[in-house]
This record gives C-alpha cells, structure tokens and sequence, in this order.
C-alpha cells in the first residue's frame, strides 16, 4: 500500500481515535463550545481551508471557502438570511434556490459553472471543478485539486504535508447518483483521487434498485396507458387500445379523464416551509408523455422556476383543472389520503393515479444482501430490466384510484457504488453517512477493502456499461 497522507493519518490504531473525535464533535453542544458546534474531521478537507456542506458549525477556524453540494436541508443546516461566515460556492442552480427560498444574502453566494475547473480566491489556489451529480437539480460533486496549505478545521489532527511540493486531489461526492458519465468525466477519468467522500447511503448490498432512467421511463409509460382508453375488467395490460385520451385527447365524455398525482414536495411544518426538490425527473417525463400540463402550489411553482428545466417550467399552470399531472406532498400519495383529493377533482377527473417515487419503500430481489463475490454480482444487476408491468399497486387501490409505489432512488445503490469505486483510481474512501456507530463504520470499510482488492484483480478500468447514464 502506498504511504499517503491518508495512510499516515488513519493508520488503524488511529483511525477509531479520529472518528471517535468526529462523532463527538457532532454531537457536541454550543455551550460544551462556547456558542459554537464542532465541525468533524470529514467536513474540512485536509490540508485545505475548504469546508464542504458545514453550515451548522458557524465560522470554522482557518476555513476561507465554504461550498454546498445541494440544497437539501440535511446538507445546508443553519444557512439563513443571517449567514456571514464567508463565502458561499455552488452551482448556480443551488445559488439560486439558497437566494430564494432561504433568503441568504446574494453577497455571500458565489455561484460556479460546472465541468470548468476554477480557482477559489484565499484557499492557497486549489482549483475545483463542479460536476452534475445526478441527485436533485442543481446538485454537484466537487473535484478539488491544489497544494496542502493549512490546517484548517476543529480537529486536533495536524497534517504532515502542508508546506510540501505535493499535489492533493479529493472528490467529494456530497449526495449522488453514481453513472458512468462521472467516471467518464474529464476530471475524474484516470486521475489519482486522494480522498474520495462517498454519499454511503446505501451501502449495503440489500439496496438493490432499478437505474433512475428505467424507472422514469416506466412512470411515462404506465401513466399513458392508465389514461387510455381499456376495458376495465381487463386493467392496464398489453392490450390496451392505440387511441390514447390525454388531457387535450378527445375521449368520450363518459370515460372522462385521467389525473397522475405525483408525491414530491415536503409537507409544511408549523414555522417553517421545508420545501423540497427531486423528482422533477418523473414529472418532466409523465408530463411529456401525456402532452400534458402540470400544476403545484405557488411555493413549489416558485421553487422549480429556479431551476434550469426550461421544458418542465413552460408546462405549468396554475390552473389544477387544466393539469392532468399534479405535483403534491409526499405524505399525501396513499389510497386512503388520495381519495379525498381526487374527490375535489371528481367534476374534471373521473380517475385518479397516485405514483408515490421513494427510495425507502421497494422490498428487494429475494436474495439480495447476499454477495459472495462481486464480479458475479455486477453481473445479475446488470441483466436486471426495469419496466412499467414491475410497478406495483399499493393497497387500497381499485379501478378509479389506483396507487404506485415507484422505486424512484437519487441516491447510488450498492451496485452503482461499486461499479463507481471500481471504475475510479482512488487511494482511500471516506464515508459521510451512516457514520454514527462504529459497527456501521467497520461495516463499509469492510466493502472498501473488498473494492480495493476486486479493482487490484480487474483488467478493466471502467466497469462496462449499458449506457452513458447508467450501469
Ligand atoms: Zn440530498
């Protein structure tokens, strides 16, 4: 093994020490730090005044750049109209949703185009490219590159290499969608990655779920043929008549039409709208397949136009009964909450088709979780299709309101993760979720090392792909 900075620092002995200090630092109190949480380790690079996704923790001592991979409020905590801690980076989606929906002062916001590596003022000149993470609009990794030039940060770790001629390289992956367009990425492709921080949230071989584009395409599709003309008795299957009544079809009167409600924004709490973005993805497409309109309220309404989805803005209405796709809280896509929302509608929309996209609710293959190597593995997940005949009733639906569970996840399965670590040359992994337990931490790092030694096996630098967007 290499003798790398990370080698050095988290030498096995060392390495609980560190965490330990991390998890502590995150559960610290203000009082515990004179009005002030810690930041742990993994939330300032190392060697590095740069502090990733750490907003909770006030003004960090010597970080000089603050960046947010995305706007959800998991990752943005405590960032507010009253931020002055320094400068915000991001993609200019994101700058425009912390503006808007959080009021942050635009002086503090510096918004950064992607794939153009750029050089952050008063970081001692590293240089970072932005890149489309494929998790919710606006949302990037970073790729920072650049000399060690100080110990910034909470932690009582110092670093050997600040002051040396050596050039550090760390992706952080914030929250993603790993697909072979980043492995592909000029940035990425063939260079050595010091640190990689990894969205571990589904690091687990249970998580197995369809590519994001499979199941987008299966929403479209279900949802067309749910608004075509069928007999009834015989439910939506493949001998489905060609003549499709859309919201601006022309459907006998008695048939009426068909509404798709889709779960995406997050309720409102008592003093504060938590919005949300995500998803948009389904609705763009159901939308464009039926050729039809889509209604929200004005909150989210003013969430997406902050957005770069010019096709999915033009299709707004603020007119519920011209839509035949609707955009709703999350919580109300179940049988039984569905239906006093689809009686409201009852003089427009005789059927009503909830698609409920979430990441938690899918129960996986039976035999998932078991992984006895990984090349076979990658394989079996490789065959799997995804189609709109896999989507499932929930229960309670019947012929007028009919309810979809959508196994819609933003995030990496262990499959995608895998084919990533194995597609990238990188030195150590660094997870940033579920890293509260040190049983859960010695469980990834376990996969870690499985990826290293697989990747010390392969011929092959990038794991093959079915296509550009997924594996
Ligand atoms: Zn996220």
């Amino acid at each position: 093994m290499k003798r790398n900075a990370f080698s050095v620092i988290m030498a096995t002995n060392k390495e609980n020490a560190i965490w330990k200090e991390a998890v502590e630092a995150e559960t610290s109190t203000f009082k515990q730090n004179k009005g002030r949480r810690k930041a742990p380790f993994y939330k300032v690079l190392q060697g590095m005044p740069i502090a990733v996704d750490a907003f909770r923790y006030g003004k960090i001592p010597g970080v000089t750049a603050y960046f947010l991979t995305h706007a959800h409020s998991d990752h943005y905590t405590n960032l507010s109209s009253k931020w002055a801690n320094g400068l915000i980076y991001c993609s200019q989606e994101t700058a425009d949703l912390i503006i808007h929906v959080l009021n942050v002062d635009p002086k503090w916001v510096k918004p950064l185009q992607n794939d153009v590596p750029t050089t952050i003022p008063s970081t001692g000149g590293v240089r970072v490219t932005v890149i489309e993470a494929n998790h919710c609009p606006g949302s990037s990794i970073f790729l920072f590159e650049g000399l060690q030039t100080a110990n910034a940060g909470d932690g009582s770790f110092t670093s050997p290499f600040i002051g040396s001629s050596r050039t550090f390289r760390y992706l952080h992956c914030g929250d993603f969608r790993a697909s072979p367009r980043h492995v592909l990425h000029p940035a990425i492709k063939g260079k050595n990655l010091n640190h990689v921080y990894l969205d571990t949230t589904y690091l687990d071989p249970k998580y197995t779920f369809p590519p994001q584009p499979q199941v987008i395409a299966a929403c479209a599709e279900l949802a067309q043929r749910l608004s075509t003309l069928y007999s009834h008795s015989k439910g939506p299957g493949n001998d489905v008549q060609a003549s499709t009544v859309s919201c601006t079809g022309v459907a006998p009167k008695s048939l009426g039409k068909t509404l798709v409600v889709i779960g995406s924004v997050s309720t409102l709490l008592p003093e504060r709208w938590t919005y949300s973005v995500g998803k948009e993805r389904v609705v763009g497409a159901v939308a464009k397949r039926l050729g039809a309109k889509v209604y929200c309220d004005a909150r989210k309404a003013g969430v997406l136009r902050c957005q770069s989805d010019p096709e999915l803005i033009a299709m707004l209405t603020s007119d519920p009964r011209e839509a035949c796709v609707h955009i709703v809280p999350l919580s109300l896509i179940s049988a039984e909450r569905l239906k006093g929302y689809a009686d409201s509608w009852r003089d427009t929309f005789t059927r009503v088709v909830g698609l409920r996209p979430t990441g938690w609710t899918f129960s996986p293959p039976s035999g998932a979780g078991l992984v006895t190597d990984i090349s076979s593995m990658l394989t079996k997940a490789q065959h799997r299709q995804f189609t709109w005949q896999d989507l499932r009733q929930m229960k309670g639906s019947n012929v007028n309101l009919q309810v979809y569970a959508v196994p819609y996840s933003e995030h990496s399965s262990f499959f995608e993760l895998t084919c990533f670590a194995l597609s990238v040359e990188w030195e150590k992994m660094i997870a940033t979720v579920n890293i509260g337990s040190e049983a859960s931490r010695a469980k990834m790092n376990r996969w870690f090392d499985c990826w290293k030694k697989e990747k010390a096996k392969r011929n092959e630098h990038i794991v093959q792909y079915r296509d550009i967007d997924y594996w």
